[in-house]
Parts: structure tokens; C-alpha cells; sequence
């Protein structure tokens, strides 16, 4: 099954893993955008990544992933949801040529958030772009920040992307101690073209076939925008109404489209006057109290 995501795990060992193949919901992404070639490349990794990493995690809400870069791409970002929705954009400038995160993004940071549903505490972890694949990085992300062991393997073309990810859960008296070099040795022979071409479980039966396998129910992906009208009414408010009237001036309407899905929000007059007229309001309510 595509658009999924397969959990496993070795039995009495402490190695769990993840695969992921995403086919319309990649596709979903790039019908939205014509990325460069390499960009395309590295961002269906990055949302292969996204995906894997937001099902070991137990949270409510959106993990967010982003690369920032001073080359010629300035930004990738993923958001992928707890129920495995997600959404996935890049900013670029200029032609890209064809290479690795160094060569497009340059020095950099990569930044993990978790924002909760409702009102809780975001977390967010930044440590600086190293290494030249979306595996790489997140591997010192996750060495850095000590978290569990975890190794990835990504892949992605113009129809696919997909990806496995392996993790150490924490020891146990009763864990083979040796089946994590085990099954990381035997994750490295995994090639691209498997994890874009093989079903979650073949992958898992041409890796582990020697291994006592445990898998756990597939559950599905798809992509899924978060905007709303009324997220693009607090950015409107946040430009500010000088701005917002100068735009009205010159066009009678402000067109805002969303840089995930490509959505477009139209406000005229009337309805600019109502996003100041509803901040006036908050703001009277504020003084009051
Ligand atoms: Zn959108």
C-alpha cells in the first residue's frame, strides 16, 4: 500500500523501525510548485523524513522540519501532522545546480518544532545544517539533541518518495545487544530504488527475512493544507493597516496565496475594513480590562 507508513519491530531486540511510501501525497506537493530538479529531490526526501520521524514521536498537533540556507535555496520546510498529514513547501532563487544540501543551501540551520494543539508549550530544537543529505542532517540532529539512536535511509523522484528509518529503543536485559549493528549493517544495502519501487513489506522481507519480525497496522498518509481564511486575516493584521491600505490603493483588492497549497484569499475593501475593524475590537476589549 502507498501513502502509508509501516511500523516494525525485531523481536527481542531493541531495534524498531519505520518505512514510509508517499505517492499521491507527493504528488500532491509537486503539482503545486515546478521545483528545480535537485530541489524536488531534496525536498521528497525531506518530507520522507517528516513523515517517519512525526510516527516515532507522541505528540498532538504538527511537527514542523525546516532547512534554512544562504545558497541559492533559502528554505524547505515540512509540517506533518499527528493524524499523518502533511504539507511541504521551498524557497529558492535563481537557477539550482544539481548537488547535495551544501551546494544548495550552504551554511545554514536545521529547526525542529513540535507545536501542540491547543495553547501547550511549542518545543523547538536548531543546530546548524551539517552534512550534505536530509539523512545525514537529521542523524546529528538526533545525535546532538540525544535522542535515540536512529538511522535513515530516503529516497525520491518525480512520482515517490519514500524511506526507512531504524531506531534504538532504550536496553533491556533481555534485548540481543548485537542486533542494532545488525540491522543497521543490513539497513546500508537497502538502494533508492528499492524504497521508491518495493512494498513497505518486501523491503522488510528482503532486509529482515533471518530476523523474528513483528509489524504493526499500516496507517495512511495524505496531504492535507492547514490554511484558512482566518490565519491569512492574522497575517494581514500583523502587516499592519498602512500597508494593507497601499496595496488597496494601487489594485482594490490584496491577494494572498497560500505558499503550501497555492490557495488564494482575495480581500477588497470591505473586507479589509472588517480584519481592522475585529482588531479594533480585541484591542477595545484589552483596554477594558
Ligand atoms: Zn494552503
Amino acid at each position: 500500500m502507498s501513502d502509508s507508513l509501516q511500523r516494525f519491530l525485531l523481536e527481542g531486540t531493541p531495534v524498531r523501525g519505520e518505512i514510509v511510501r508517499l505517492d499521491a501525497t507527493w504528488r500532491a506537493v509537486l503539482e503545486r510548485r515546478d521545483y528545480p530538479e535537485p530541489l524536488e529531490r531534496l525536498l521528497g526526501e525531506m518530507v520522507a523524513a517528516g513523515a517517519l520521524l512525526s510516527a516515532t514521536l507522541k505528540f498532538n498537533g504538527a511537527l514542523i522540519m525546516q532547512m534554512q540556507g544562504e545558497g541559492p535555496v533559502r528554505l524547505l520546510v515540512v509540517e506533518v501532522t499527528s493524524e499523518h498529514t502533511l504539507r511541504a513547501t521551498a524557497k529558492w532563487e535563481g537557477d539550482i545546480e544539481s548537488g547535495g544540501i551544501q551546494t544548495l543551501l550552504g551554511d545554514g540551520k536545521f529547526v525542529i518544532t513540535i507545536a501542540p494543539e491547543s495553547g501547550k508549550q511549542a518545543y523547538q530544537g536548531v543546530v546548524s545544517l551539517e552534512g550534505d543529505t536530509v539523512s545525514e542532517v537529521l542523524e546529528h540532529y538526533m545525535a546532538k539533541s540525544e535522542q535515540l539512536d536512529t538511522r535513515l535511509w530516503l529516497a525520491s523522484d518525480a512520482n515517490m518518495a519514500g524511506g526507512m528509518l531504524l531506531q534504538r529503543l532504550p536496553e533491556h536485559p533481555e534485548y540481543d545487544e548485537d542486533a542494532w549493528n545488525r540491522a543497521t549493517t543490513i539497513g546500508e544495502t537497502i538502494t533508492g530504488q528499492e524504497l521508491l519501487t518495493l512494498s513497505a513489506r518486501d523491503i522488510i522481507h528482503r532486509l529482515y527475512h533471518e530476523e523474528d519480525v513483528r509489524l504493526f497496522e499500516e496507517r495512511p498518509t495524505a496531504f492535507r493544507c492547514s490554511c484558512t481564511r482566518e490565519r491569512v486575516t492574522v497575517m494581514l493584521r500583523l502587516l499592519g493597516r498602512e500597508e494593507v491600505q497601499s496595496i488597496l490603493t494601487e489594485r482594490e483588492h490584496v491577494e494572498v496565496a497560500c505558499e503550501f497549497c497555492g490557495r488564494e484569499y482575495v480581500f477588497d475593501t470591505v473586507d479589509a475594513e472588517q480584519v481592522f475593524a475585529s482588531e479594533f475590537q480585541t484591542m477595545a476589549g484589552f483596554t477594558k480590562h
